[in-house]
């Protein structure tokens, strides 16, 4: 296995400065950085094969096409889902909620029947059902949260119900990082034959995600958040599902046979992948998946726990620092605050010491609103950050603190 600097040397932006100072970047909640061979795996596409997919029978054509459908059974692999057809490109989590939230709206929900989420979801996980239930005159529960961060799930069980149609819930929070009982969740909405979406844009990276085991009935997450390109993302969906949803857009490629009278849909997965898609992101991701597997996601989520408990030990030493999110079972996500500084502040003087981390309500201004404050700080780690950034986080914080004192 390779050492902390032979990883670090994968990811070369991790080599820069800034103001001159060595990065520090605990921002990878928000985005992870690419490791050169993703870089490289874009490049070539766009320097040795570019051409649209799927569509031409030249050379340059089959080629990028089979690259993208190799991407594809990639990411089935990775996720361990049962077919290549339950695997869909999208542009990402929020593409792929807003997608799911359209066609089950569309050919499931009736007035008064109820969607379930929780305290805890990112913005991308709340507005699309909102959205829906708008239309559809459906109405949204929200699985309440303890001082800890963690979801109450006594209360979500006694909200399962008759009128219950989905339960769409986050596997880790963006904003504290607490890990949501996934597994309780989905067993107990099955049980009353009810579907669940989970949201994976934070969980994907951290540990290793079976569909399989996890036997969800959706999932989402995007490619940005564990190390691969912008723009593109995957729904995962049962095919079940899948055959019986309507399509979320229309257009090329998702189509079987097109007349003005009629038009009928492509086969899973192209029926829900209208348009040119983005096969470079695609093959990308492929690439960044090949790069956490051969780092190996055991040891990933090893070498992360390990950076969690350091931080958390670190910044709970700092006088005036307070941690919001202290579930039991947590990713490396911290969020905090310090005593009177409003975390702006604190972010901006931060960011002059060369450290990057996230200020404000991180899409989830719920979840600030439960703690009554308006925003924290978050310092989100991964295997590629060490201990003596995080000791440079809490010299930085030191500082700030003594600044303002
Ligand atoms: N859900 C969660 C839990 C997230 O952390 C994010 C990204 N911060 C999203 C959804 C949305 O992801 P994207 O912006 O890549 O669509």
């Amino acid at each position: 296995m390779k050492d902390i600097a032979e990883i670090r040397a994968d990811f070369p932006i991790l080599n820069r400065k800034v103001y001159n100072k060595p990065l520090v970047y605990f921002d990878n909640g928000a985005t992870t950085q690419k490791p050169q061979c993703v870089i490289d795996a874009v490049t070539e596409v766009y320097t040795t094969y570019n051409a649209n997919i799927h569509r031409g029978v030249h050379f340059l054509s089959d080629m990028s096409s089979e690259a993208y459908e190799n991407a594809r059974e990639k990411v089935r692999s990775f996720i361990n889902a049962g077919k290549r057809e339950e695997v869909v490109f999208t542009s990402g989590t929020t593409g792929s909620i807003n997608g799911i939230a359209f066609s089950f709206g569309e050919r499931y929900i009736k007035p008064g029947d109820e969607i379930i989420i929780s305290h805890l979801e990112h913005h991308a996980n709340i507005v699309p059902w909102q959205m829906m239930c708008e239309r559809k005159g459906a109405v949204l529960r929200v699985i309440p949260i303890n001082n800890a961060g963690e979801i109450i799930l006594e209360e979500y069980l006694k909200m399962l119900s008759s009128k219950t149609k989905l339960v769409s819930v986050t596997q880790v929070s963006n904003a504290l990082g607490t890990v949501l009982p996934v597994n309780e969740i989905i067993a107990a909405a099955h049980s009353v034959n009810v579907p669940v979406l989970i949201d994976g844009a934070q969980g994907i990276q951290h540990g290793v995600v079976d569909m399989k085991t996890m036997d969800c009935d959706f999932y989402v997450f995007s490619s940005h958040k564990i190390y691969g390109p912008t723009g593109i993302g995957i729904l995962y969906g049962k095919e079940k599902w899948l055959s019986e949803l309507p399509p979320f857009q229309g257009g090329g490629d998702m189509v079987d046979k097109v007349t003005f009278e009629k038009t009928t849909y492509n086969e899973l997965p192209f029926k829900f992948e209208a348009g040119t898609m983005n096969y470079p992101g695609a093959i990308g991701l492929a690439r960044a998946l090949d790069y956490v597997n051969s780092i190996g996601r055991e040891n990933i989520a090893i070498m992360e726990k390990e950076l969690l408990s350091y931080t958390t030990e670190k910044l709970s030493g700092i006088n005036g620092l307070k941690i919001y999110g202290n579930s039991v079972r947590k990713i490396s996500i911290i969020s905090f605050l310090l005593k009177d500084i409003h975390q702006y502040d604190a972010g901006m003087i931060l960011d002059k010491m060369g450290i990057a981390v996230r200020t404000g309500t991180h899409c989830s201004q719920p979840v600030m609103d439960r703690y009554g404050i308006d925003g924290t700080i978050r310092a989100s780690i991964c295997f590629y950050n060490t201990k003596e950034e995080i000791d440079t986080l809490a010299t930085g914080i030191e500082k700030v603190i003594s600044m303002f004192s």
